[in-house]
């Protein structure tokens, strides 16, 4: 396979009257954490797959383990980091009245009770249905869930009792490295710590989930490793591609046996992600994926700069 992937040539494609030299360079970004644990030898999904923390290191404010750079191939997973960051204020929500990571018999009515508020609070106000199991799908926390959260950081705090300013900080974080522009490293650094310490000031008590961690602690020197702005590898195009799949294995491939099936699959799906297809395709903007740039121009580098 990496043979096959080293001779991948080059396409010319003729726009305008001008040629376009389209190269090819693979990146394993369009994961999430399962697949990232299993890439990289991590035994638990709870521990950080760029730097091994366990949980109960997450949250020590002069933290000291060593990166292993060769793990910030796999990027930052930011479609699902969107959901990774809501679930955690979340949870930190519900156990704002005992303050404990792990919640205990004596505390598990109070859980509940939380729980309960926090969820009907968000029906009645914004509309939202949070962290209710939909069968055979997971939960309802989805990445729309997530996002009208954090654009509502208002109200959201109001229904948590989370600090305001920190889900701010989430907001601009997510949509920094959702945006797709190139991001000033050093004003970004500076947010992260920022961010990181005002989450261990009010919710040390709290662990830090490892895809948190991995945004607050690597995020920096994983958006560095690219070439590209980190919003290009967002596992957000091969989510988006799940219906697509539907459609095309419905209506365009052979059923006689189920590697025909497979074969027509994929040759679809390489013929439409041909440069020339591409162009001719006319592009279908997400309303979803449309974020605000308010207050993000002072993390971003000018336009003219690049
Ligand atoms: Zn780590």
């Amino acid at each position: 396979m990496s043979r096959k992937i080293e001779n991948l040539e080059d396409d010319v494609v003729i726009r305008n009257g001008k040629g376009i030299q389209v190269s090819y360079q693979m990146h394993c970004t369009m994961i999430d954490g399962s697949v990232a644990n299993i890439l990289t030898g991590t035994n638990a999904s709870s521990n950080c797959f760029i730097c091994h923390a366990k949980p109960t290191e997450m949250n020590v404010t002069n933290f000291t383990k060593v990166p292993i750079a060769n793990h910030y191939k796999y990027g930052l997973s930011t479609l699902h980091a969107w959901i990774r960051c809501f679930e955690c204020l979340l949870h930190i929500a519900y156990r704002l009245t005992f303050k404990c990571w792990q919640v205990r018999k004596e505390n598990k009515d109070a859980f509940s009770a939380n729980k309960v508020r926090i969820q009907n609070e968000f029906r009645t106000r914004l509309g939202l249905i949070v962290d209710q199991v939909k069968t055979g799908f997971g939960t309802t926390n989805d990445g729309n869930t997530a996002r009208k959260f954090f654009s509502n950081a208002e109200v959201a705090s109001e229904i948590t009792g989370i600090n305001k300013e920190l889900i701010q900080n989430f907001s601009i974080i997510l949509r920094l490295i959702s945006c797709g522009m190139r991001i000033n490293i050093d004003a970004f650094r500076e947010l992260l710590i920022r961010t990181r310490t005002m989450y261990l000031t009010e919710y040390e008590w709290y662990y830090m989930p490892s895809s948190v961690h991995k945004i607050l602690m690597h995020g920096c020197e994983v958006i560095e490793y690219f070439d590209l702005p980190i919003g290009n590898f967002s596992e957000e195009a091969l989510e988006a591609l799940h219906k697509h799949i539907r459609i095309v294995r419905y209506d365009h491939t052979r059923k006689t046996a189920r590697e025909h099936t497979n074969r027509d699959l994929m040759s679809y799906l390489t013929i439409s992600s041909d440069p020339e297809v591409v162009f001719k395709r006319s592009a279908i903007p997400n309303k979803n994926a449309v974020y605000t740039m308010d207050e993000l121009e002072e993390y971003l580098v000018d336009a003219e700069e690049t």
